[in-house]
């Protein structure tokens, strides 16, 4: 049965839990209990992006199974120093759309912020994972030019808090760049995309529900989620939580070799999403990113399996399969129709 009670999370207890976090491929391997191929090139993978593993996500990963999908997502791999032609460091040259630091605007009516240059983990298949985020750090004077670009363009009606991931910032930091956005009259959504519910749900404390349930903004929060075991009683409870005080909640998840290629993988997640109240919205292809090529699932495997996803499920279980392109304005859509 769900929970429904009162949070139980107190405003600093993710951050201690965060603190604690697994940040070498050593400690990885121990609480995992497994040993790793190629070790020697695996440390170099670790050294061009560092691990980063709560205790709740390392919680779900089933000990001395070294293929088991929740670790192969945080696992350093000798795969990532292989130079694949096609995978680069910007696979959706996100430069050429960075408007002012730290806002991305290339969709017509809303723009990205990059909210938080830090993650509560650490996905090896992450687009941004050579993003160069100091450069496009959110600081107070970059957020008054950020509003004023906003402000002078009455088509934006959404602002879409990424990062990083934007619940890397502490409650009051959010009430800035809230109540900031709000001030704006034509801004009437704030979409939050997040992985920290799921990875550490004592994130969604009554600090941040109160700044959702407070705000004008219709709120929208992206949760990603790339497999059901990733869903446990208390990712379901943060998820209540937020449902509770308005919050819509979508996920979108990356279709990924090992992880999530299989019909079982997605009915599964799918329908744990459904259980959980979470509207499924985009499934992506892979974004070539250098060091995530031995993620990629081949076009016509992915269609097969979308085509069983809509021939199992309800149409509205069934995530929009999409790949982006850096040069178009929309997602492109994929599916077997
Ligand atoms: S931006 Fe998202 S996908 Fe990338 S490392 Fe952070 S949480 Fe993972």
């Amino acid at each position: 049965m769900i929970a429904r009670s009162e949070p139980i999370w107190q405003s600093d207890d993710w951050q201690i839990v965060l603190k604690n976090s697994i940040r070498t491929l050593g400690d990885l391997c121990e609480a995992a209990n497994i040993q790793i191929d190629e070790l020697p090139i695996a440390l170099q993978a670790e050294k061009s992006f560092r691990v980063m593993v709560p205790a709740p996500y390392l919680s779900r990963i089933e000990k001395g199974n070294p293929t088991d999908p929740l670790l192969l997502q945080v696992l350093p791999s000798a795969k990532e120093m292989l130079d694949v032609p096609g995978f680069v460091n910007d696979p959706l040259e996100e430069e050429q759309f960075t408007k002012v630091p730290g806002l991305i605007h290339k969709y017509h009516g809303r723009v990205l912020l990059i909210s938080h240059a830090a993650c509560a983990v650490h996905c090896r298949y992450c687009f941004r994972r050579h993003f160069p985020y100091s450069e496009n750090a959110l600081t107070q004077d970059q957020l008054i030019k950020v509003c004023e670009y906003i402000q002078a363009d009455q088509s934006i009606h959404e602002v879409i808090l990424s990062g990083g991931d934007p619940l890397m910032n502490k409650d009051e930091q959010l009430a800035k760049l809230i109540s900031a956005i709000e001030a704006i009259p034509h801004v009437e959504t704030l979409r939050v995309h997040t992985r920290l519910p799921i990875v550490i749900p004592e994130r969604v404390t009554n600090g941040l529900l109160d700044l959702f349930k407070g705000t004008r903004l219709k709120v929208v929060m992206v949760i990603h989620a790339n497999h059901a075991n990733e869903l446990d009683q208390a990712v379901a409870t943060a998820l209540y939580r937020l449902a509770e005080v308005s919050v819509r909640l979508l996920n979108q998840s990356v279709y990924l070799k090992g992880v999530n290629a299989s019909l079982q993988g997605q009915l599964s997640l799918l329908r744990r999403l459904h259980h959980l109240d979470v509207q499924p919205y985009y499934l992506h292809l892979l974004d070539k990113t250098k060091g995530a090529a031995h993620y990629l699932v081949a076009d016509e495997l992915a269609l097969e399996v979308y085509s069983q996803i809509q021939a199992n499920l309800p149409g509205y279980l069934v995530p929009t399969l999409v790949r982006e392109k850096p040069h178009e304005l929309n997602k492109r859509r994929l599916d077997s129709r």
